[in-house]
């Protein structure tokens, strides 16, 4: 049975050190509401120096919620694209058209009304009401965890639903109460996680909360959090082929599979003994010439593509087809296909 750890005594000398130590980061400056949203959104999965250029585009191009919830889909897509996980700016756009038809634009000062809009869960939405509004309300992430984790040497799994909701109850009821400091405690908690409390090496030495850390005590901090098991990525092959014609290069969506409703160099799985070429004859395409191809990998959460990527001519497209401006200035793709467009450049 682990031994209650007393919370209350981690805001103050949390608050004193993010004072001196905060980073200028961009969503820091005029901390409203959409600012917050947009950029904690981008932050899932995605490093904060990647995020900088992301977020400052995005906010150039989609000031506010009413500008998000009526920009065309192909340049909301553009705008993500490289930052994965598509089904976050989809939802985005989603959330700001119910901002925009229930709330005028404004986003509701309550916590149960934020975690009802698309994409919004616990965590963002803790974000967005103590950082913007200013309330106690904590918003737990993975640094958040594993500060918490190690400072009590909490030995539940963090993927455990009942964990999560015991740290909030735990973190609300030591939030500050006052508007700036409870936007200064969340982030607070995050800074330390990015900074100090890193996964491998933690700058215990330099931590505010040293004195209070059974981790540090013991020498356990790798040890916590508790992650869950990770589980073995299915591998698929797949060929992505760049068919060049004198009208540009084929693009289509693709219709089913992971990047469902994506735009896609044409692409298929090869099933075992398939060749790149029995795919291109199974689209019509016989008359065409190979000019290069290479080999790479993509890796998403779950799944490892190995990609053989072929550069054919032809003189007619199955698909659709753009030209490489169109194609670099206002046609989204992801990374995975993106990668198959270097092959231009290498021969
Ligand atoms: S003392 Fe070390 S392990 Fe404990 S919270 Fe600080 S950085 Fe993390």
């Amino acid at each position: 049975m682990m031994k209650e750890f007393d919370f209350k005594r981690i805001p103050a000398p949390l608050l004193l050190w993010y004072n001196t130590h905060k980073r200028d980061l961009p969503w820091r400056e005029n901390p409203t509401p959409y600012r917050v949203w947009v950029s904690e959104i981008m932050l899932q999965q995605t490093r904060v120096e990647a995020v900088k250029e992301y977020f400052a585009r995005f906010i150039t191009e989609l000031p506010d919620v009413f500008a998000l919830a009526v920009c065309e889909e192909e340049k909301l897509l553009k705008l993500w694209e490289g930052l994965g996980y598509y089904s976050r700016v989809r939802n985005l756009q989603k959330a700001a058209k119910v901002l925009v038809s229930v709330y005028g634009g404004e986003f509701p000062r309550d916590l149960a009304a934020l975690k009802d809009l698309p994409g919004i869960g616990s965590y963002t939405a803790g974000a967005i009401a103590s950082i913007a509004f200013g309330l106690p309300t904590p918003a737990v992430d993975g640094n958040v965890f594993r500060v918490a984790a190690r400072l009590e040497e909490n030995p539940t799994c963090i993927a455990d639903p009942k964990y999560r909701q015991y740290l909030e109850e735990r973190l609300s009821a030591v939030y500050p109460k006052s508007g700036e400091a409870c936007s200064a405690f969340t982030q607070s908690l995050f800074e330390l996680g990015a900074l100090l409390c890193k996964p491998q090496n933690p700058d215990c030495a330099q931590c505010p909360l040293q004195d209070l850390c059974r981790a540090r005590r013991n020498g356990t901090q790798a040890l916590f959090p508790v992650m869950p098991e990770k589980k073995a990525k299915r591998q698929e092959r797949v060929a992505v082929f760049l068919i060049e014609t004198p009208e540009g290069f084929c693009i289509r969506r693709r219709e089913e599979g992971v990047l469902r409703g994506m735009n896609e160099l044409p692409s298929a799985l090869l099933q075992d003994g398939e060749t790149p070429e029995e795919l291109l004859n199974e689209w019509g395409m016989y008359a065409f010439k190979e000019v290069a191809r290479k080999k790479y990998a993509h890796i998403f959460t779950h799944i490892r593509w190995d990609i053989t990527c072929v550069w054919v001519r032809a003189e007619s497209a199955p698909f659709d087809t753009y030209s490489l401006e169109e194609i670099e200035d206002s046609i989204s793709l992801p990374t995975a296909f993106k990668q198959c467009l270097g092959i231009l450049k290498e021969v």
